[in-house]
């Protein structure tokens, strides 16, 4: 971590297995085994005791998904690879590289990757931020109501 937060470059690297950053780990996307996704994986990028916000880099590969779900704070999000679909509220978006997603507090979101690629996305939060919550039956239910949802919410 202090190396990460002092060093003045971190190199890109296109590798065969997604984008990374010299020096920098790449984490499963969630350890809490309990909220669904697939195939998505995390890198924090920035992380200080001294920026109130971090930086973190997602890429969800073909077919994979993140994990439904809304909470308190805020997202920016900007796609930085490949294609997909966002679900911001009760809309969803075909999205593309350099496309900017803002998700509001307690908004349900997930991202889905395209089948062509993987799908990656820089992703800016508080760094102390409340858990995120996932959709109960009856909630999934009324959200799968939704026309505009449905065939996301497969
Ligand atoms: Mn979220």
């Amino acid at each position: 971590m202090s190396e990460r937060t002092t060093a003045p470059l971190r190199r890109f690297e296109e590798r065969p297995d997604g984008y990374r950053w010299q020096g920098v780990d790449r984490l499963a996307y969630k350890d809490d085994g309990a909220a669904p996704f697939r195939d998505v994986t995390r890198q924090t990028l920035f992380s200080r005791g001294d920026l109130a916000g971090e930086l973190r880099y997602f890429e969800v590969a073909p077919g994979g998904y993140s994990t439904l779900e809304r909470h308190r704070h805020v997202h920016a999000v900007l796609i930085l690879r490949g294609g997909g679909t966002a679900l911001v509220g009760e809309e969803t978006f075909a999205v593309g590289a350099f496309d900017l997603v803002t998700v509001p507090p307690g908004t349900w979101h997930q991202f889905r990757a395209g089948t062509g690629g993987a799908l990656g996305f820089l992703c800016m939060v508080d760094a102390k931020r409340d858990r995120p919550e996932v959709p109960d039956e009856a909630e999934l239910a009324r959200l799968r109501a939704n026309p505009a949802l449905a065939a996301f919410l497969r």
